[in-house]
């Protein structure tokens, strides 16, 4: 298969189904499934 190719944000593992979110950079970022706690945690805005 032929994913996208994008890589989750904290664990720098290729995403499965990544979530958009924004950083506190105002950058937009994948995350994984996984990570979506820690996005959370971060504050980090959902696109
Ligand atoms: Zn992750």
């Amino acid at each position: 298969m032929f994913g996208i190719g994008k890589k989750c944000f904290f664990c720098r593992k290729k995403a499965v189904s990544p979530r958009c979110y924004v950083a506190d950079t105002g950058k937009q970022v994948s995350v994984c499934v996984h990570c979506v706690p820690y996005a959370e945690r971060r504050a980090f805005r959902k696109c």
